[in-house]
């Protein structure tokens, strides 16, 4: 591990920690391999499993992982009109297993998300049994107002970027708190602590995943 990654690693015992007093459960992993063999070793067979668009469980490898085994896997883009998509989002809250990442996360363990539709930060709350969400460590900041900074200011310009849509961080590449109708920034969660105890697994990683 090169020193950020150390630092993290430091970092990872107080966070796991605080994390417990919201109700939610930490995992730390010193690399991607380690943690998507653990991930998958907590998904028992035929679990339904759905998830958040999300560079972050691309890049980690388990999107890959999940493919070809005994999991019912619920794949959104399959629905192309505005009914399937309904229908579908009904199956999803249904899931077993909702995978996703968190635009940011504080040390003290609050999660920051800024969603456009809102299926995800929805299913985030409440529905699906299980919600894992796998983060690199270059999602953590010190503040929910850094938080939300780092999400306006590098995680919504860039996914607007491969959205390919029209927004003025689009052109500006950091956020001018826009009503556009291509805006990625509806909703602004911030997950304090779950009801449902161990509900929300929080898989952290020593490396930088996503943005
Ligand atoms: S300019 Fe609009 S879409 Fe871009 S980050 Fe700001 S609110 Fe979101």
């Amino acid at each position: 591990m090169n020193n950020l990654q150390k630092a993290f690693a430091a970092a990872a015992p107080g966070i796991i920690m605080n994390l417990q007093r919201r109700n939610m459960e930490g995992y730390f992993y010193k690399d991607c391999k380690s943690m998507v063999e653990d991930i998958l070793s907590k998904i028992p067979a035929g679990s339904s499993i759905t998830w958040g668009g999300s560079e972050s469980v691309i890049e980690s490898g388990l999107m890959d992982a999940i493919q070809n085994k005994d999991y019912i896997l619920l794949d959104r883009s399959i629905a192309k009109t505005p009914e399937e998509r309904r229908a579908f989002y009904g199956k999803a809250v249904m899931a077993d297993v909702f995978l996703m990442s968190s635009n940011a996360i504080t040390y003290d363990g609050e999660l920051i998300n800024i969603d456009g539709n809102g299926n995800r930060i929805a299913c985030l709350a409440q529905g699906p049994k299980e919600v894992f969400i796998i983060v690199g460590m270059n999602k953590f900041v010190g503040s929910v107002e850094d938080g939300i900074h780092r999400i306006e200011n590098i995680a919504a310009p860039a996914n607007i970027q491969r959205l390919g849509k029209e927004t003025p961080c689009s052109v500006l590449g950091k956020c001018a708190h826009c009503f556009a109708d291509d805006s990625v920034c509806s909703h602004t969660v911030i997950t304090r602590r779950s009801s449902h105890k161990g509900r929300i697994k929080v898989f952290m990683v020593a490396e930088n995943l996503g943005y």
